[in-house]
């Protein structure tokens, strides 16, 4: 039996296990860097597939990282498990799932041409899991890395956006709001301002670009001026560099309002992503993995509407790839939205699960079997990097 056939086989017979696994996932929403009992359960399932387990990398409780194989290049499976206050409304149990059963079907493998890493990233919503573990060294020494979502389309790219997250503090001085407003400046009302600002700058940021807020803290109590007021801001665009850039001009609007209201403001850069470098030597062939199986994928079109991932940091540092899966139609329902929690525990959804775990696997194996392959991607990869 060939490396392929013996990989979708394995694939296969461990379905069963890998769809109770990532079903109990989704029964067990747990927050960013809180995924307790997703990290036990997959760290459990993969010490019975034969895998020793590192636990707590990189400094982070639900963090693991387990390696295996020959001699040769290594490439990495990622895996993601944490929900948002909604529930699994991003699917993430069935990235724990396709990443857990593409590394059981490598395992099966008897003499690998390389090394396989399956590395648990916690907290991708928000968190910044992966970034911690590159800067923490939990992928040195690893040639590519791949991982796949759920979406509601079937697609061998996605182009995520770089992010810059802002919090901003506004200290104004409160005052009775009928007796003496006079004597107050009103937080809240810089706060309005600055979205007002914001509102007018749109016009003018380049397109793909997106910025969006909420207000955390809007007053204290109705009848006295707003002493302190809070905001945050996520500006996101195609590059890390133009992301930047527009969470400078969104400091701007925050430091004029703040000057026209006659208060103070604080702003704090909370990190955020880099933009999704999608590998296309690796994402092609994945591409013909999925199309073998019998599901057409292709790249995203330019302008796809799409978020942002702490993998666009991964990708920064080595070839990777961050293919998206359709577990909704069009229209039924997208990540992050109620509908989408129902889908990511679907059989529609646990069935390209599979499917993408053989596409991943194959894929790998071709990494390490295939020296010209890594090449091509490694070469992509130095070309396109940003500086
Ligand atoms: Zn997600």
């Amino acid at each position: 039996m060939d490396a392929h056939a013996e990989i979708g086989r394995a694939i296969d017979s461990y379905r069963d296990k890998v769809v109770a696994l990532s079903h109990e996932i989704h029964e067990h929403p747990e927050l960013k860097f809180q995924e307790v009992f997703a990290a036990g359960i997959l760290t459990k399932a993969a010490t019975e597939l034969g895998l020793e387990i590192d636990r707590e990398v990189g400094g982070l409780k639900t963090a693991f990282r387990s390696e295996f194989g020959g001699k040769g290049p290594t490439v990495a499976i990622l895996a993601e498990y944490d929900a948002l206050p909604n529930g699994h409304s991003c699917g993430h149990n069935l990235i724990a799932g396709a990443a857990l059963s593409a590394v059981a079907g490598l395992k099966s493998i008897a003499s690998l041409p390389g090394r396989i890493v399956f590395l648990g990233t916690p907290a991708e919503e928000g968190g910044g899991g992966k970034i911690i573990l590159i800067e923490n060294g939990a992928l040195r020494g690893v040639d590519a890395a791949m991982m796949a979502h759920p979406t509601d389309a079937e697609f061998c790219t996605m182009p995520a956006l770089a992010t810059q997250h802002l919090k901003l503090t506004f200290h104004g001085h409160g005052a009775h709001a009928a007796l003496a407003p006079w004597d107050g400046s009103s937080a809240l009302a810089a706060v309005i301002q600055t979205f007002q600002s914001v509102d007018a700058m749109r016009l003018h940021l380049r397109d793909g670009s997106r910025i969006h807020g909420i207000i955390t803290d809007g007053g204290q109590a109705v009848n006295i001026i707003p002493e302190h007021a809070e905001c945050l801001f996520l500006a996101r665009a195609k590059s890390s560099k133009y992301a930047k850039e527009i969470g400078a001009r969104v400091v701007r609007c925050a430091e004029a309002a703040a000057m026209a209201t006659g208060t103070r403001v604080e702003q704090v850069v909370e990190g955020g992503y880099k933009n999704l470098i999608n590998n296309l030597s690796i994402a092609h062939r994945y591409a013909a993995h999925t199309e073998a199986l019998g599901v057409k994928c292709h790249e995203a079109p330019e302008n796809t509407p799409t978020g942002s991932t702490d993998m666009g940091d991964v990708s920064h540092v080595m070839p990777a790839i961050h293919p998206s899966f359709a577990i909704a139609r069009h229209g039924e329902g997208n990540c992050h939205e109620d509908a989408f929690v129902a889908h990511a525990d679907s059989k529609r959804g646990y069935d390209a699960m599979i499917r993408v775990a053989k596409a991943m696997a194959m894929t790998a194996y071709d990494l390490l079997a295939e020296p010209d392959l890594l090449a091509s991607a490694k070469k992509e990869f130095e070309a396109r990097r940003e500086s």
